[in-house]
C-alpha cells in the first residue's frame, strides 16, 4: 500500500474503531475489505470525495427490539432482536437470521456488512442485512420455537416487505423457523408475498434452497482448482461444522470423487479415516435436523471413527479445509498446521471462520484461499432466486436450479479471477471479492449523489 493510501487506511480505520467501541467482530470484517479498497480506489478520486467506503462501513439503520415470549412451564422469557439493515443500493436488503446465544449487535454488523459485498458479487439485484436474536434454541421444545419464532415476528413484519428487506435462514434458523415467521406475517399483515426466502417448496420455497451454500462451496472450489489444471477427483477434505453448509458440502465433495474426513459442532470434531460418504452424511442430517443430536454420537455408530473432545478438526492432514460452522473458527496456529500439513486449498463455507492473523498465513503459503463472501454465496444467490420465483408466481425445476447455482458460482469465480489477478495465473481471491463486490455498490451509490 503506498504512503498515502496507507494513511487514509489508518485514518478510516480508527474513526470505524472509535465510532463502534468494542464491536471486535465488525471491526475486524470492515478492516478485512477496506485494505484492499483503498489499494483499489487509490487514483479514482470519485470514490474518496464521495465517501463511499465509509458510508458502506455506517449501516442504514440497526433496529434492535425486545422479543417476549412465554416458555413450557408457563415463565416469561425476554430476549432481544435485531435487524441490521446495512445497504440497498442494488437491491432489497438480503440475510439471513440468526437465532443463538453468540448474537450480538457486532456479530450482525459484520455479517450485514459482509452480506452487502457476497450479494453483490452474485450479480443479482440484492442489498444487505442481517437479523437475529441471542435466543438459543438449543433444547427447546417445538412450541417454545414456535412461540419466540411468532413473537419474533410480531415486532419484525413492520421493518420488511418483498421490496424492502427479504430475510431468510442463517445458524439456528431452518425451514421450521422460517415457517413459523412466515405464518405469522400472513397472519399479520393478511398478505402472502415472498417477504422471506428458505421456505418450503410447498407454500413458494425453492428447489435447490437447503443445497445451495454447501454445493456452491464444492462449485467454487472446483473452479479454483481447475484454474489451475487441478480437480476435485482423489481429494480429502476436512469439514467444520455438522449444519445444512457442512452437510451439503461433504454431499457434493463426495459426489465428485473427493473424501471427507471429518465434521464438528460445538463439542468436537469426529475424524472417519474411512471417508464420511452418502450414508453417512444421511445420518447425520438426520441426527441434527430430527433428533438435535451431538456429533460425538457418530464415534458410536461407526466404526473406525473417532471424537476428539473440545478440539476443532483443523489438525488433521487433508489436501483441502472447509470451514462451515462459524466465525472466527480458524485461528493462526490452525492455518499454520493445515499448510504445514500440506492443505492446497481453503474455501469458507461459514461467514468469516477465519481470523485476519489466519488468513495472513494462508496469503504467505500462498496457497488457495477462498473468503466466505465468494465460496458460499451460493445459498443467498439461490435465495435471490426464490425471490424471482415468487414475484413471477412460478416454480423453476430441481434441474435448472442446479445449473444456474453452477453459473452463478461460476461467474463469482471469473469475477474474483478478474479484479484479484496477481500474475502468473495467480489469483488473491480476497482482493477479487471485496473489489468486485464493492464496485457495484460504490457505483450505484455515485449515482444517486449524497443520500
Ligand atoms: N444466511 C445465508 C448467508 O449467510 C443466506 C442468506 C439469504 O439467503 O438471504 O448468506
Amino acid at each position: 500500500m503506498p504512503s498515502s493510501q496507507h494513511s487514509n487506511f489508518t485514518e478510516f480505520m480508527e474513526g470505524v474503531e472509535k465510532r463502534n467501541p468494542g464491536q471486535t467482530e465488525f471491526i475486524q470484517a470492515v478492516r478485512e475489505v477496506s485494505q484492499d479498497i483503498f489499494d483499489y480506489i487509490e487514483d479514482k478520486p470519485e470514490y474518496h470525495e464521495a465517501q463511499i467506503m465509509r458510508r458502506i462501513a455506517e449501516p442504514d439503520r440497526v433496529v434492535s427490539f425486545r422479543v417476549c415470549w412465554e416458555d413450557d412451564d408457563h415463565n416469561i422469557r425476554v430476549e432481544r432482536g435485531w435487524r441490521v439493515q446495512n445497504n440497498n443500493a442494488i437491491g432489497p436488503y438480503k440475510g439471513g437470521i440468526r437465532f443463538h446465544s453468540s448474537v450480538t449487535e457486532s456479530v450482525l454488523k459484520f455479517l450485514a456488512f459482509e452480506q452487502t459485498f457476497k450479494n453483490s458479487l452474485t450479480g443479482l439485484p440484492l442489498g444487505g442485512g442481517k437479523g437475529g436474536s441471542n435466543f438459543n434454541p438449543r433444547g427447546k421444545s417445538d412450541s417454545e420455537i414456535m412461540r419466540f419464532c411468532q413473537s419474533f415476528m410480531t415486532e419484525l413484519y413492520r421493518h420488511i416487505g418483498p421490496d424492502i428487506d427479504v430475510p431468510a435462514g442463517d445458524i439456528g434458523v431452518g425451514g421450521r423457523e422460517i415457517g413459523y415467521m412466515f405464518g405469522q406475517y400472513k397472519r399479520i399483515t393478511g398478505r402472502w408475498e415472498g417477504v422471506l426466502t428458505g421456505k418450503a417448496v410447498e407454500y413458494g420455497g425453492s428447489e435447490m434452497r437447503p443445497e445451495a451454500t454447501g454445493y456452491g462451496a464444492i462449485y467454487f472450489l472446483r473452479c479454483m482448482l481447475a484454474h489451475q489444471d487441478n480437480d476435485i477427483e482423489g481429494k480429502t477434505a476436512v469439514i467444520s461444522g455438522a449444519g445444512n453448509v457442512a452437510t451439503h458440502a461433504a454431499e457434493m465433495m463426495t459426489q465428485l470423487g473427493g473424501k471427507v474426513l471429518t465434521l464438528s459442532d460445538s463439542d468436537g470434531f469426529v475424524h472417519d479415516p474411512d471417508g464420511i460418504d452418502q450414508e453417512k452424511i444421511d445420518w447425520v442430517k438426520r441426527l441434527k435436523n430430527e433428533r438435535g443430536g451431538r456429533i460425538s454420537e457418530y464415534a458410536d455408530e461407526f466404526s473406525n471413527a473417532t471424537f476428539h473432545e473440545g478440539e476443532r478438526p483443523w489438525n488433521v492432514e487433508c489436501d483441502v479445509a472447509l470451514p462451515c460452522a462459524t466465525e472466527n473458527e480458524l485461528n493462526e496456529d490452525e492455518a499454520k498446521a493445515l499448510v504445514d500439513n500440506g492443505c492446497i486449498a481453503v474455501v469458507e463455507g461459514a461467514n468469516m471462520p477465519t481470523t485476519l492473523d489466519g488468513i495472513k498465513v494462508f496469503k504467505d503459503a500462498d496457497i488457495l484461499y477462498a473468503p466466505g463472501k465468494a465460496a458460499n454465496a451460493g445459498g443467498v444467490a439461490v435465495s435471490g432466486l426464490e425471490m424471482s420465483q415468487n414475484a413471477e408466481r412460478i416454480s423453476w425445476n430441481k434441474e435448472k436450479l442446479g445449473d444456474m447455482l453452477t453459473e452463478l458460482m461460476q461467474d463469482i469465480h471469473s469475477k474474483c479471477a478478474e479484479h484479484g489477478d496477481v500474475g502468473d495465473g495467480k489469483v488473491d481471491y480476497v482482493k477479487g471479492a471485496n473489489i468486485a463486490g464493492f464496485k457495484k455498490v460504490a457505483d450505484a451509490m455515485l449515482a444517486f449523489g449524497v443520500v
